[in-house]
C-alpha cells in the first residue's frame, strides 16, 4: 500500500510498504480522509522523535475494511478512528480518563497512523459516524473531539461569558461549542482581520486584535508583537463583561503572552482552559492567578464518549464545519499539504486518501 512514512527525523516519504494485517484481533480501517495538524508538521521535522518507518497521521475516517474480534462495527461500516490508543485496564483507565492511559499512545507517532490507505487499530477506538455527516465534518471530527473534551469540564450557564484566544481550526470550533452552549457572550481574540471576520460569521458576539501567537506557524513561532494592543483587547473584554472579566478564556495559540493574557482576560472565580500548548510560562507570576483564585484547566486529546458527541454534534449540522477546511490535497502530495499547514492563510489542511471521499 502506499504510505506517508519518517525515513529519518526531518524526510517524509511516499512509498510502498507492505499493508497492515489483521492480527490479533484487530480491526483494518480502510482510510478515507486524514486531517493534518501541527503534531504532524513537527513530527515530519523531527521535532517530536518517533522512530524511522513510522508511518505518519492521527486524525483520521474510513471504512471498516475487516472487522475486529468482536465484528463490531462490521466490515463497510464509516468510523472515525480515535488515535487516542488505551488499554481500558491501567488505573487511569479505569478512573475514567483513557485520554492518560498508561499503556497508550497516539497513532502516528507511538504506532503507525493514517496517511496510508490502510491502518490496523483495535476496535474499541472506532466511532460509526452516519451519513448525515459531511467530508469537511468528518474531517474535523478528532480536532473537534479535542475541543469537546477540553469543554467537557466547563460547567457554564448562558450568562456567562467567555473569551477565545487565537481563532484558527479550534479557536472557531471552540468559538461555535460555546454558542452551543447558550452563551451569548463570546468573544474572539486574534490579529488576523479575515479570522475575525470568520468569527463573527460563526457566532462571535464581539471579536477583538491583538497579535496572539494565532498567526505563529503550526511548528510553535512565537509571534511578540503586538503588546500595544493589548489596551484593546482588555478593554473589549471589560465592556462586554461590565468590568468584570471573563468567566472563561480559552487560550488556543498557547504562547506564554497569550497564557499572560488570559490570566489578565479572566474575572475572579473564572477558568483558563490551556488547550494551546504553551511551552514555558514567562510573562505572568502564579500570585496574578492566585489574588483571583482562576481554576487552570489543561486538557489532553479526547475519550471515547468525546468522540461520540463531536459525531452527534456534526451529524445534527450544529456547527459549521464548511470554512474551516482551506486546503485539499491528495496523499502523494503529503509534503505540500505539511507546507499548507503551516501557513497562516490556511484553516484545516486535508489528505485525500480514498477518492470516493471528495464524490461524497
Ligand atoms: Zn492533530
Ligand atoms: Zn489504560
Amino acid at each position: 500500500m502506499i504510505a506517508a512514512v519518517l525515513e529519518r527525523a526531518g524526510t517524509v516519504a511516499i512509498r510502498d510498504v507492505p499493508a497492515p494485517r489483521a492480527a490479533n484481533g484487530l480491526a483494518l480501517v480502510r482510510v478515507g480522509q486524514a486531517g493534518v495538524c501541527g503534531t504532524d508538521v513537527k513530527i515530519a521535522a523531527g521535532e517530536i522523535p518517533v522512530p524511522d518507518g513510522r508511518v505518519l497521521g492521527h486524525e483520521m475516517t474510513g471504512w471498516v475494511e475487516v472487522p475486529g474480534r468482536h465484528g463490531d462495527p462490521p466490515a463497510g461500516t464509516a468510523v472515525m478512528v480515535n488515535p487516542a490508543v488505551f488499554c481500558g485496564r491501567c488505573d487511569l483507565c479505569r478512573r475514567d480518563l483513557p485520554q492518560l492511559c498508561r499503556n497508550g499512545g497516539l497513532l502516528g507517532r507511538d504506532a503507525d497512523g493514517c496517511f496510508a490507505e490502510l491502518v490496523a487499530v483495535d476496535e474499541a477506538l472506532l466511532h460509526p459516524i452516519p451519513g448525515s455527516v459531511t467530508a469537511d465534518a468528518g474531517a474535523l471530527l478528532q480536532v473537534l473531539s479535542t475541543c469537546v473534551h477540553a469543554q467537557s469540564a466547563l460547567h457554564s450557564s448562558p450568562d456567562d461569558s467567555a473569551v477565545v484566544i487565537g481563532l484558527g481550526v479550534t479557536g472557531l470550533l471552540h468559538l461555535q461549542l460555546l454558542r452551543a452552549r447558550g452563551l451569548r457572550t463570546v468573544i474572539g481574540v486574534t490579529g488576523s482581520e479575515w479570522k475575525r471576520d470568520l468569527a463573527r460569521r460563526l457566532g462571535a458576539s464581539t471579536v477583538a486584535s491583538s497579535a496572539d501567537g494565532s498567526s505563529a506557524t503550526a511548528a510553535g513561532a512565537v509571534d511578540a508583537a503586538g503588546v500595544d494592543e493589548v489596551d484593546e483587547v482588555d478593554e473589549a473584554i471589560a465592556d462586554a463583561t461590565g468590568g468584570r472579566g471573563a468567566r472563561f478564556v480559552i487560550d488556543c495559540a498557547g504562547t506564554p503572552a497569550t497564557f499572560a493574557q488570559a490570566v489578565r482576560l479572566a474575572g475572579a472565580g473564572g477558568t483558563i482552559v490551556a488547550f494551546g500548548i504553551n511551552p514555558r510560562v514567562t510573562d505572568v507570576t502564579p500570585y496574578e492567578w492566585y489574588i483571583k483564585e482562576l481554576t487552570i484547566h489543561s486538557p489532553r486529546a479526547a475519550g471515547p464518549r468525546d468522540c461520540d458527541t463531536a459525531i452527534e454534534l456534526c451529524a445534527r449540522g450544529q456547527l459549521d464545519v464548511g470554512p474551516l477546511v482551506t486546503g485539499r490535497f491528495p496523499l502523494s502530495r503529503l509534503a505540500d499539504a505539511l507546507a499548507a499547514t503551516r501557513d497562516p492563510a490556511q484553516l484545516k489542511v486535508v489528505v485525500d486518501v480514498d477518492s470516493r471521499v471528495r464524490a461524497a
